[in-house]
């Protein structure tokens, strides 16, 4: 994993290997699928026509296990960015993302994504005769862990096509651990975490730039300018931006040592009651450097 590669902006890349990308298993006929490592259904429909995707074999348990993640996942990262900021006035992208979300079921509240917004009633006193009272609605949640392992497995399939070998028909697993920091959602881009991330690694260079699906889908691994370490980011359905790390745990401490940690606000709203929250921060296009390279090596 030397060089960047960059991905053709038009054709599916689809490697016939003989062991799972997720698992390691050898594929047997009985125990072999093929494997849209963006899954067809995971954004718009359509969006994937005339985009690179990229087709691996895979085995049926990690298969299914992943579309599991993906269907929901899908439907909650288009659907919450539907409700709040209306993508865009395209009538069939949004009945598309309405569909999608009467058909998903959110693993959380087990009813369908579409009625599994959150809604909760904040009262703060301000003094002992005055008080505010809040609405607050949250878009369907995902349980965080569910998302990274998702992100891991999209960057376990990316990793092991770039390390193909073309006459094993194997590929390889990085070395060391998966690191994932706190994700964020399009509101949030600019909080003081991301924006720490993207400056710092901003400066490794890419070995991967994978960006598809009419940006439905985004993707960049770089490489950590002296040890055995890369960062990596995805972004998913214009919402949901993951970051973290892949390989040596020590440079990785070292770096996130270094990040801004962003800070939690805390409303007294009674005796031995509070709420914690942070405000949101959206991000400006001209500081927005996650996914961005200039091209010079
Ligand atoms: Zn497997």
């Amino acid at each position: 994993m030397d060089d960047l590669t960059e991905l053709p902006g038009n054709r599916a890349i689809v490697i016939q290997n003989i062991t799972c990308p997720y698992c390691g298993i050898s594929l047997q006929s009985d125990n072999d699928t093929k494997e849209h490592v963006i899954g067809r259904r995971f954004v718009p429909k359509g969006s994937l026509n005339g985009h690179w995707n990229l087709i691996v074999r895979a085995c049926t348990k990690c298969n299914h296990a992943k579309s599991i993640l993906e269907d929901d996942i899908s439907a909650i990262t288009l659907a919450a960015r539907y409700w709040f900021e209306p993508l865009d006035s395209d009538e069939s992208l949004l009945e598309g993302i309405r569909h999608k979300a009467k058909k998903s079921i959110s693993k959380i509240t087990r009813k369908k994504v579409i009625d599994s917004q959150e809604k909760t009633d904040l009262k703060v006193d301000l003094t002992s005769s005055a008080s505010l009272t809040f609405d607050l609605v949250a878009p369907p949640q995902v349980e965080s862990e569910r998302l990274h392992e998702l992100a891991r497995m999209q960057l376990m399939a990316i990793f092991y096509f770039l390390t193909f070998n073309k006459t094993k028909k194997t590929g390889g697993f990085w070395r060391g651990g998966f690191y994932v920091l706190p994700e964020a959602h399009h509101a949030d881009w600019g909080n003081e975490l991301h924006k720490s991330f993207m400056n710092i690694v901003a400066a490794w260079k890419p070995r991967w730039l994978g960006d598809t699906a009419d940006g439905f889908f985004r993707s960049i691994i770089r490489k950590h300018p002296s040890e055995e370490c890369w960062s990596w980011a995805l972004e998913w359905n214009k919402n949901y931006r993951l970051i973290g790390f892949i390989g040596a745990q020590a440079p990785v401490e070292e770096v996130v040592s270094t990040l801004t940690h962003p800070k939690i606000m805390h409303i007294d709203t009674g005796v031995n009651s509070w709420v914690r929250f942070r405000a949101e921060t959206q991000i400006a296009d001209e500081e927005d450097c996650l996914f961005a390279w200039d091209g010079a090596e």
